[in-house]
């Protein structure tokens, strides 16, 4: 072996370690606050790599492509083209925080979900002509599907949707007993005006009619305990 191809294999070979060793954000990272502090090419690592694993999960063959646009605003968090095979995400909700936190799961939670929901469309699709009674019912609601933009209420409560829904949550929960990530994203500490630690995520557990008047986010409970809380007895933690 010449010298300069001792350098070169010695080359690629510290080029190809080096790589190696670098560790790419991947679904089993996600934890509290962890997703949308990732790059914007982790996250889209993230979503694809959440698309195969459900694909797995459900034993779809034809596994969709995935896209992502960004439209804050659009009210939609995803969708599923059958003509297209592709999964669409809209970025602009996974890299709000406070959607998620003003519905008490974490962006990590919502994504997942998100993904599996619209996957399970995918799966659906190609059970449409399988003769299962599952099968034919989605043929059947597929034939009539209810358009969000026309009917949202006809929308939420057609097969199809109330399937995907469920499989969605389903999973999610799954993942989250696998300890691939955690569902609550209000251990947010502070410390109170009365020198005291407080932690949303247990204030919130400890007083749901708080919760349903004021919601769930971390400030505004914080200034309830300072303002209410503390006259009132409550326990910051
Ligand atoms: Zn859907």
């Amino acid at each position: 072996m010449k010298k300069i191809s001792k350098l070169l294999f010695l080359f690629i070979f510290i080029f190809y370690f080096s790589i190696g060793s670098v560790k790419a954000a991947s679904l089993k990272d996600l934890s509290d606050n962890t997703f949308y502090k990732m790059s914007i090419e982790e996250k889209k690592n993230v979503i694809i790599e959440i698309v195969n694993d459900v694909c797995l999960d459900l034993g779809i063959v034809n596994v969709p492509n995935v896209e992502f646009y960004n439209k804050p605003g659009q009210g939609v968090r995803a969708y599923n083209s059958f003509s297209k095979n592709t999964v669409f995400v809209n970025m602009a909700y996974f890299n709000d925080v406070s959607i998620a936190i003003n519905n008490l799961v974490t962006v990590d939670y919502y994504l997942v979900n998100t993904i599996a929901h619209e996957v399970r469309h995918s799966y659906q699709n190609e059970h449409q002509n399988d003769g299962t009674e599952f099968g034919n019912a989605c043929k059947q609601n597929y034939a009539n599907y209810i358009e969000y933009g026309k009917d949202p209420e006809g929308n939420l409560w057609q097969f199809v949707e109330i399937d995907a829904r469920d499989y969605g949550k389903k999973y999610a929960d799954k993942k989250i007993k696998n300890g691939w990530f955690k569902k609550n994203d209000l251990n947010i500490t502070a410390i109170a005006d009365d020198g005291q630690l407080f932690n949303a995520a247990n204030y919130a557990s400890r007083y749901p009619d708080v919760v349903t008047v004021l919601g769930c986010r971390p400030s505004v409970l914080l200034k309830h305990y300072n303002t209410y809380g503390i006259k009132e007895g409550r326990i910051p933690n």
